[in-house]
């Protein structure tokens, strides 16, 4: 691994793309990588090998999990869609609470196992769940006339969704790498 050490001031190639020069090495397999191919993780900058390595290691979510994960998502998410329509703009503030909430109770609820799918199968979920108030909502515009209030009526729900979806998310799947 450490035959191509030799000086600081010599410039090194990326293994994977031999016409690039960097300055940056894995700091797991010490190999040089362009920065195309680094990725930053918590520990520092690693190639992309490395990180799927780490991963494998990570994915550790059963079957039992992705259902489980849904509902819990959905059923929080349709729960708290409500709440947004009764806050009106502080669902700005609400819904990424929400959506920590939501990414907790699905931690929770799968014994904090875990793998990037299963963050996707919560993501939905949420989306799923915040989906029938929008569509009710959709729906009372389409066929109740007032265009332009009606339309505000859909503003909030689909900030909620948003804002929710997001934060549950990139909660979920941030810890993914710890
Ligand atoms: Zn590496
Ligand atoms: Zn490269």
């Amino acid at each position: 691994m450490n035959q191509d050490v030799k000086t600081k001031a010599e410039t090194l190639v990326c293994y994977n793309h031999p016409d690039r020069e960097t300055m940056l090495r894995c700091n797991r397999c010490e190999r040089p990588i362009c920065t195309a191919c680094a990725v930053l993780t918590e520990t520092g900058y690693r190639c992309k090998e490395c990180v799927r390595g780490m991963q494998k290691v990570f994915e550790t979510a059963k079957g039992v999990d992705y259902p489980v994960a849904f509902f819990i998502a959905a059923v929080l998410s349709y729960l708290g869609s409500f709440a947004a329509v009764y806050l009106g703009f502080f669902t700005i503030f609400i819904a990424p609470v929400a959506g920590v909430a939501v990414a907790e109770a699905v931690r929770w609820a799968v014994r904090r196992r875990r793998s990037p799918a299963l963050f996707r199968t919560a993501l939905a979920g949420v989306i799923v769940g915040a989906l029938p108030l929008l569509l009710l909502r959709l729906a009372g515009v389409v066929w109740g006339g007032g265009m332009a209030f009606g339309l505000f009526s859909l503003l909030w729900p689909a900030v909620y969704l948003f804002l929710v979806a997001s934060t549950t998310y990139y909660r979920l799947s941030g810890i993914q790498l710890r």
